[in-house]
């Protein structure tokens, strides 16, 4: 009998249409061009553009990075306890703070900002966050020298007299130009740009800050905070991201994937629970369940909306109540993957599909990879997991995350799935609702109109955002 040859298998960009470099040693970060294989085909492709800029901005940081002749130029300057305006290498330094998802919005957030300042972005690795992400840039490290003569970067925090507001507040620096010409500008800039900034940091986001802080060779950044939205807003970016971002909701999508990658250890905790548990499944649907302190939800609450909504969306299939019903021997398996610190949602979710068959004959594998059940962030083991799940959320065909959660969005955004998203009951009296793009929220923008000098609705009056389906409050990109 005569059958056709098997089709070859499509062949996979694992450059990602230019955004990754070539230039990197496969074997000492397998995820970087393996994660191809495992993730959904992206329809986004980076712009020629982005792809120059990021070449561009690999060839600065090799210039300046850690140990080079102009770094070790710059940590004199910073010793000598002043600046005299922009060095040739000038540096963002990146500190962690807050979860996992929170650590990498605002890495990404942080590298835009120093993209679009020529700025280079060195990260404060501390123990916790030690061997989670693999260098992204070739030839040079982005880690902060063991010896950066800032000392406790972790203690920085809205009181500190060296944050941006805290300066403007007592005339060490000022944003407009003539004044600060006067002045001797301090040695380093603390960026707060957290949850609790005060009004004065908030003033970053506007244009003379913006020029002012140019001038500064160190800005120290910290937030837990996805900023992106808010540089959008910026009226001097704004052709430069058109250029970048042409398609606007790809930012952290692209970015995301260029800069986060998972080291061997994290990646070899991915690939064996995919090669284990998913890979046998026609499809998967990531159920991301994260319950916040500060608004708890109840147990049956969460678990009926998770399940109203995967049947009304057509995620997961309906049960057969009332009669058993056989899967055929060759039945498709339909995979479902639930993330979460606890155990009691995987139970009866598995427990549901075990207990009785589906209305269209396909079976359903629940599985979650581990519940930790409560948040570590200061533990490196439990990062591991946390990044490792992420990763395999991002590998999903379908995804439900709840809403407000920055695990949530990294997944998403790696993946480059809209979510259905798990409204806080408080605040929608819906199972879940689609999001409109896959781009993370960012949860406390500023309202602040730097032109008009006054507080305004930033998701009513600009073009470019809009508020986040799950929080009212927040802006993103879309
Ligand atoms: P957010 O608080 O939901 O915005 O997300 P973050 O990632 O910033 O912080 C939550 C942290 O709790 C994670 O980084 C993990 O440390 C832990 N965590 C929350 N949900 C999960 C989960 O589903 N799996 C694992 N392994 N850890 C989780």
């Amino acid at each position: 009998a005569s059958s056709s040859p098997p089709l070859p298998e499509p062949v996979k960009d694992k450059l990602l249409g230019g955004l990754l470099s070539p230039g990197f040693d496969e074997s000492s970060c397998l995820s970087r061009y393996q994660s191809v294989l495992y993730r959904k085909a992206s329809p986004y492709i980076p712009s020629p553009y982005l792809v120059d800029r990021l070449r561009k901005y690999e060839a600065l940081h090799k210039k300046c990075g850690p140990n080079t002749e102009l770094y070790n130029k710059s940590i004199e300057q910073l010793k000598s306890g002043r600046s005299t305006g922009p060095s040739e290498c000038n540096y963002v330094v990146w500190i962690p703070y807050n979860g996992f998802g929170n650590r990498v919005l605002t890495i990404v957030s942080a590298f835009l900002y120093a993209l679009l300042n020529d700025k280079v972005l060195l990260v404060h690795v501390p123990e916790d966050f030690a061997d989670l992400l693999c260098e992204p840039f070739p030839e040079t490290s982005w880690a902060l020298p063991k010896d950066f003569p800032v000392e406790k970067l972790e203690n920085l925090g809205v009181r500190t007299p060296e944050s941006y507001g805290n300066m403007l507040r007592s005339g060490v620096i000022k944003n407009d130009m003539r004044f600060a010409a006067n002045l001797t500008l301090p040695a380093y800039v603390y960026l707060h740009l957290s949850h609790d900034y005060s009004s004065l940091d908030k003033i970053f986001f506007c244009e003379d800050a913006q020029q002012m802080l140019r001038k500064l060779p160190w800005l120290l950044l910290k937030s837990d905070n996805y900023f992106v939205p808010a540089l959008f807003l910026v009226e001097e970016y704004e052709e430069e991201l058109r250029r970048l971002f042409p398609e606007r909701e790809t930012v952290f999508h692209h970015l995301g994937r260029y800069l986060l990658h998972p080291t061997n250890v994290v990646w070899g905790y991915v690939t064996r629970y995919y090669q284990v548990y998913l890979a046998k499944a026609y499809e998967m649907v990531g159920i991301q369940i994260r319950i916040f302190q500060h608004a708890p939800v109840s147990f049956d609450t969460m678990l009926n909306q998770i399940i109203n909504c995967s049947r009304k969306e057509n995620l997961l299939p309906a049960v057969n109540l009332e009669e058993p019903g056989v899967p055929p021997k060759n039945a498709r398996e339909k995979a479902v993957l639930v993330t979460t610190l606890y155990s009691g949602y995987f139970d009866r979710l598995r427990n549901m599909y075990y207990e009785h068959s589906t209305a269209t004959g396909e079976v359903i594998g629940v599985y979650q990879p581990s519940h930790e059940e409560q948040q570590h962030t200061d533990h490196q083991n439990h990062n591991i997991k946390a990044w490792a799940e992420i990763n395999l959320l991002s590998f999903s065909d379908a995804l439900v995350t709840t809403a407000c959660s920055t695990f949530g969005y990294v997944a998403q955004g790696l993946g480059g799935l809209k979510p259905w998203i798990i409204p806080r009951p408080a605040e929608r009296n819906q199972d879940c609702l689609r999001g409109s793009s896959m781009e993370p929220c960012f949860h406390s923008p500023p309202s602040y109109d730097c032109k008009a000098h006054k507080d305004v609705d930033k998701g009513a009056v600009v073009r470019h955002v809009r508020h986040c389906e799950d929080l009212d409050s927040g802006l993103k990109l879309f």
